[in-house]
């Protein structure tokens, strides 16, 4: 796994390219954007990876499928229709 570029430790926390990041939350384990960096774990697309869950899931999660939503609200719709054709 490969460090994050162009961190720094300050007395702020690890910055990166001027943005503060926040150590990734629970639900980041297993995504492939994270970074290990002075022992702590930061995602190297967001600064702020708790804010990318809030209201759903982290759009760049590579560790989550995009799936149950969209095709849960599909498969209903295609089953009726064909129910509607059959008789
Ligand atoms: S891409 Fe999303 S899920 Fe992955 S580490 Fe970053 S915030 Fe977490």
């Amino acid at each position: 796994m490969a460090d994050l570029q162009n961190a720094t430790k300050t007395t702020d926390g690890v910055v990166v390219n001027g943005f503060v990041l926040s150590p990734v939350v629970e639900k980041c384990e297993g995504c492939e954007r994270i970074r290990e960096f002075e022992g702590e774990k930061f995602c190297s697309s967001y600064p702020t990876p708790e804010r990318k869950w809030t209201g759903g899931r982290c759009n760049f999660a590579t560790h989550v499928k995009a799936q149950t939503a969209a095709a849960a609200k599909v498969n209903p719709l295609k089953a009726s229709k064909r129910a509607a054709k059959g008789r």
